[in-house]
């Protein structure tokens, strides 16, 4: 297994929800020995210093400092989302029905309804306890490692026209079941949360908590060139960018990684990439590094800023979905992503830099382009050119069924677009 595939893998697995992987890519980065900071403290950067700083759990920051600063210094950023298509539980998620236990969820982003079906599904996130201190209360993680429930069909023999095709009510048609209903637990799943907890129900006062799929990401095809697995868009661009930021050590100048949540409903919050945060953060480094504020605006024009989510591959059996001519292909390697809309960041100076920084280092790279009569999606890349007009290009490995509960991509694309964020941050 290729290095960039085993760290892949294992984010994949314990990253259940956007709260686990914040949670990963912070053990990830202490070990690679970045210092935590706090937004509410008055920071002391220092040359070659490597920093991170959390913001609502599902958001992160890590940024390096190079050895030698000077007022030219390019500043590089790589962003991705921590987010995923799934369901949430809604408050008072208990339900009964002709004696079965169910929670009450919601949809979150745009789930393809029918994969999450059949699927052992359990549930991660973080839940608000009560506390001494009412403005503080006690925040805890949770992701249950064993399958909690399922969302089962309707048996073929009860809906003849199934194979016709099936729209599914998203309130009352994607219930999961989690056993039967008991009289002694009125609350089934409270009661359960808060045993895992080791607390009593009453002191759970709120939560964020989501259905996850617990297939494991495992190879596939008779030569095993194909992974499928939950969680592909986005974790495979989060781990490239960790890996990418661990990994490069540039002598000048100044490294960023941003994970942003909420990219599957529009980035426009507070934790999103519309927040003003990643100028912010900007602004707050080169200030305390004793940049002046004309250095730092200036400093901010000459940044570079790759928005990595991935694309869309060719898939075999739909091939007049795609562009006539630009039609990439599994483990062909890393797609740049363009849009004349804009939905993807497209500026072909920067689209050249990019291509060349591939050509030097012998990385496979592939155009994605939607056909016209197909909108196709949009990234967060597109929301924060807003705040932070630079330089910017869309990349990311190409994917099947995205936004299926399990997602297929090819062997080889993890490894290119690992190449290409440890290239972007070096160079
Ligand atoms: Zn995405």
């Amino acid at each position: 297994m290729d290095r960039s595939e085993q760290a892949l893998f294992q984010l994949l697995e314990k990253g259940t929800s956007g709260v686990m992987v914040v949670k990963e890519a912070q053990l990830q980065l202490e070990a690679a020995g970045f210092e935590e900071l706090r937004f509410q403290q008055i920071w002391g950067l220092k040359e070659k210093g490597k920093y991170y700083v959390r913001h609502h759990d599902t958001t992160l920051f890590a940024f390096t400092i190079g050895e030698q600063l000077s007022f030219r210094d390019t500043i590089r950023i790589g962003a991705a989302h921590t987010d995923f298509p799934c369901l949430r539980l809604k408050p008072n998620p208990d339900l009964t029905a002709g004696g079965y236990a169910q929670v009450n969820v919601e949809v979150y982003g745009g789930a393809i309804l029918n994969t999450w079906l059949d699927r052992p599904l359990s549930i991660s996130g973080r839940v608000a306890l009560a506390s001494e201190d009412v403005m503080h209360p006690c925040m805890r993680d949770i992701s249950v490692e064993r399958t909690l429930g399922v969302i089962p069909n309707l048996a073929i023999h009860m809906d003849p026209q199934i194979n016709k095709g099936k729209e599914l009510n998203k309130q009352t048609d994607l219930l999961p079941i989690l056993g039967f209903a008991k009289e002694e637990k009125e609350h089934l799943f409270l009661e359960f949360l808060a045993e895992e907890l080791c607390v009593k129900p009453d002191e759970i006062l709120d939560y964020e908590l989501w259905v996850y799929c617990r297939e494991k990401p495992q190879y596939a095809g008779i030569n095993e060139e194909l992974i499928l697995s939950p969680r592909l868009d986005n974790l495979t661009s989060v781990q490239a960018l960790l890996t990418g930021i661990i990994e490069s050590e540039r002598r000048e100048g100044i490294n960023v990684v941003a994970l942003f949540d909420h990219e599957e409903v529009g980035s426009r919050t507070k934790q999103g990439a519309g927040s003003v945060f990643l100028k912010n953060l900007l602004e707050r480094i080169l200030e305390s590094v004793g940049r002046t504020p004309a250095q730092t605006a200036a400093s901010l024009y000459d940044a570079f800023f790759l928005s990595v989510d991935v694309a869309h591959g060719m898939h075999p059996n739909q091939m007049g979905k795609m562009d006539l001519t630009n039609k990439p292909i599994l483990s062909k390697g890393l797609c740049i992503k363009e849009a004349s809309s804009q939905s993807y960041a497209t500026d072909c100076e920067a689209v050249a830099a990019i291509e060349q920084i591939c050509k030097k280092e012998g990385i496979p790279y592939q155009k994605f382009v939607n056909r016209s009569d197909i909108a196709g999606g949009g990234t967060l890349g597109a929301v924060a050119s807003s705040f932070l007009p630079v330089k910017m290009v869309d990349v990311g490995v190409p994917l099947l069924a995205m936004h299926s509960a399990v997602e297929t991509m090819g062997v080889g694309d993890m490894k290119a677009l690992t190449d290409l964020i440890r290239a972007f941050y070096l160079i």
